[in-house]
């Protein structure tokens, strides 16, 4: 199957995917997401799974408690669809759209689920960039970058390519575990090129768990891996997901056996119809100590958390103690937006 037909025909509907997984799904205002391979996978793996968990709705998901912009993304948005929080680099979020609806995403609240591209108003996204020399690095973000054709990113390379400022690119995408045949030969053309013309493009794919690489996704690891691309991973602690030392351990170690170095885990963001998948910082933190010292330092992903009032990412692990909050919390955050809620697995 194409990934064009895997977009159009993934289940979209309470109706649909409760059929298919022979389960009565939870009605919630986030919208249901799901390619028919990938569901195949979640139904096989059942509801305690962490598959299952990540993109199967659950009623939890009503808890009107939360943030609809956890991480405080507005205040720094200057043009339309570029975020630039830091000084040389931008997120260009070119799509809003994703192969996948998961349930914790932090842009719950924003993402469309109409295919809106980048569409009109690029120019003043592009002009932004040309006025912003200091912007060195562009990322492409979204939604998920790799919802765009190979031609429609080919157009995007070649604007961005115009602006002699831009050495780097990188893109954020979950697509290899989602729709693993996207990264197809185009696409990798379309990288071998413009490998050429950047000084580097990294590709840093989101997963959270070890049982979201099945073959196919191993194969599209291998793709990318032939390619002229620094590739790494970030995945979101989630609770009943991953919130593990195991689950950690399994993850990373698959992840360097396919050259994919880990570069952010990231505390789950407070974002409305999330709220179930937070835990505590300290649970995070003695989790995140022992990986340091079961892994070895390149393996190791940065453990951070960002903050909802748009100060970006922060170490969240304080080796100074496992209850610390520092400045950094008593400034920003209450406490107590990092407490416990929802259920535990443990
Ligand atoms: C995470 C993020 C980046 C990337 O930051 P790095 O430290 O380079 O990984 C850039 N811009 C925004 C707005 C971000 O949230
Ligand atoms: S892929 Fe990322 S942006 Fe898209 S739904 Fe998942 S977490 Fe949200």
């Amino acid at each position: 199957m194409s990934w064009q037909k895997e977009l159009r025909e993934a289940y979209k509907s309470i109706e649909e995917l409760s059929a298919f997984l022979n389960y009565p799904i939870a009605v919630t205002p986030f919208p249901i997401l799901i390619p028919r391979p990938l569901a195949q996978k979640i139904k096989l793996a059942g509801p305690d799974s962490a598959l299952w968990k990540q993109f199967v709705p659950d009623l939890f998901e009503n808890d009107p408690q939360g943030m609809a912009d956890p991480i405080g993304d507005r205040p720094h948005q200057r043009a339309p669809r570029v975020i630039h929080r830091y000084t040389n680099r931008a997120l260009l979020l070119v799509t809003n759209t994703c192969p996948v609806h998961c349930r914790y995403c932090f842009r719950q609240n924003e993402l469309s689920p109409d295919d809106v591209l980048f569409n009109g108003k690029g120019d003043a996204s592009l002009q932004y960039l040309r006025e912003n020399p200091q912007i060195e690095e562009v990322i492409l973000s979204g939604g998920d970058p790799l919802i765009l054709s190979n031609s429609k990113l080919d157009q995007i390379f070649t604007q961005l390519a115009n602006i002699d400022s831009i050495r780097y690119l990188r893109f954020h995408s979950r697509m290899p575990v989602i729709i693993p045949g996207r990264v197809d030969g185009e696409f990798s053309e379309l990288i071998k090129k413009w490998s050429r013309h950047f000084q580097q493009i990294s590709f840093v794919v989101h997963l959270n768990h070890n049982s979201e690489i099945d073959s196919s996704v191993e194969a599209a690891f291998e793709r990318l891996n032939s390619l002229p691309l620094q590739l790494m991973s970030q995945s979101v602690l989630l609770r009943g997901v991953n919130d593990s030392l195991e689950d950690l351990l399994q993850l990373f170690k698959k992840l360097i056996a396919f050259k994919i170095r880990p570069l952010y885990l990231h505390h789950p963001d407070q974002v409305r119809g999330g709220m179930h998948f937070t835990l505590p910082l300290e649970k995070g933190r003695r989790i995140y100590r022992e990986l340091r010292n079961l892994l070895p330092g390149w393996a190791i992903p940065q453990y951070v958390v960002d903050l909802p009032d748009g100060g970006g990412k922060t170490e969240a692990y304080n080796p100074e103690g496992l209850q610390f909050s520092g400045n950094f919390l008593d400034r920003h955050l209450r406490d107590t937006q990092f407490i416990d809620r929802g259920p535990s697995k443990n």
